[in-house]
């Protein structure tokens, strides 16, 4: 027997990062009086960065989670009714969309725009943990500028840490490579272009043992797995490049994503394989992956959002 009390709302938005946000400013501009669950992670992936100076508006550049509090303030100000909770199961049979937050709440809505990011994978080591955001990072493109003229490592062998692995290059004198296979799994021409930088030092069939320092990374340690020999590195940044993965796995078996589980949306719009249904930021990007492409996500989402409401008078 399902105890949950159910309630009716005209939008709802799951999600809290850029993407949601964004969402919830234009949804509720347009008077669509939105309610959004942040989820299991307020504020999102930002909230784990330091400093953020890609993203317009901020000439001084802002700290991730000063960023966030910023967004939901905006987002809350429009009229947005935003609480906590975590989505767990749905039933998009529509039209009246249901998700459920915490097993105990349904809310219903017509109109359902997903947001619920991506997370980085990491490689599950203590120090990698203790050290997240002094030196440890995910995101190069983020947080590579703070490393100019210094030494850093980047664990992963496939387009993304080769992609970041050259960003990096151009920033920093030396990239260490760490690579746990003696081959990489990026594409052919990404792999070239690496081989062909002078300033990625690459270590094959390595694994990364620790992230060595205090209140800042100062080395790692890696190990070779063939001749088992361990060596230090001395680096002030780590980043891991290990993948994402979406966090989608609630909406499998209700909505068409590719296999790595990035929701598909109609190119040009937000829409989902389910009329009703809209998805935004890192859930359905595997390419940008940026505050700034997550927001502008969450923007067309939300029109898109108004439009169907509008056409099937649902709103
Ligand atoms: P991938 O899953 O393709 O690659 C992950 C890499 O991390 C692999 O080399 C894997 O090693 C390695 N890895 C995984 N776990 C560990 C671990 N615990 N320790 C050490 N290494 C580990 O993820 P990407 O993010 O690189 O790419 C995701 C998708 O996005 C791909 O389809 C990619 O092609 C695409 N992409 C395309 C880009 C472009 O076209 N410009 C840019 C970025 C991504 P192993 O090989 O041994 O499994």
């Amino acid at each position: 027997m399902d105890n949950a009390t159910t309630e009716k709302v005209s939008c709802l938005i799951i999600g809290s990062g850029p993407a949601g946000y964004t969402a919830a400013i234009y949804a509720a501009r347009a008077n669509l009086k939105p309610l959004l669950y942040q989820g299991i992670q307020p504020g999102g992936q930002l909230t784990i960065t330091t400093d953020v100076e890609n993203y317009p508006g901020y000439p001084d550049g802002i700290k991730g989670p000063e960023m966030m509090v910023d967004f939901e303030k905006q987002a809350a100000r429009m009229g947005t009714e935003i609480r906590f909770g975590v989505a767990t199961k749905v039933d998009f049979t529509g039209p009246l969309h249901k998700v459920w937050f915490d097993d105990d709440k349904i809310i219903e809505s017509p109109a359902i725009i997903i947001a619920t990011g991506a997370s980085a994978k990491w490689l599950g080591l203590e120090s990698e943990q203790r050290l997240n955001g002094f030196g440890v990072s995910a995101c190069a493109v983020c947080d590579g500028f703070f490393f100019r003229g210094k030494e850093v490592a980047i664990v992963g062998a496939g387009d993304t840490a080769a992609e970041e692995a050259l960003y990096l290059s151009k920033l920093c004198t030396t990239v260490h490579m760490i690579v746990r296979r003696d081959e990489m799994r990026a594409s052919k021409i990404m792999q070239d272009r690496v081989f062909k930088t002078p300033n990625i030092k690459i270590y094959w069939n390595t694994v990364t043992e620790e992230v060595i320092g205090e209140n800042k990374t100062e080395a790692i340690r890696v190990k070779n797995v063939k001749t088992g020999e361990s060596q230090r590195i001395a680096v002030d940044g780590f980043f891991v490049a290990i993948g994402h993965e979406p966090n989608s796995s609630i909406f499998k078996g209700w909505l068409d994503m590719d296999d790595a589980g990035y929701l598909i949306t109609t190119p040009g719009s937000s829409k989902t394989s389910i009329p009703g249904v809209f998805a935004a930021g890192d859930v359905q990007d595997k390419t940008y992956r940026q505050a700034v492409t997550a927001a502008g996500s969450g923007c067309m989402a939300a029109i898109d959002a108004e439009r169907y409401l509008g056409e099937k008078e649902l709103a």
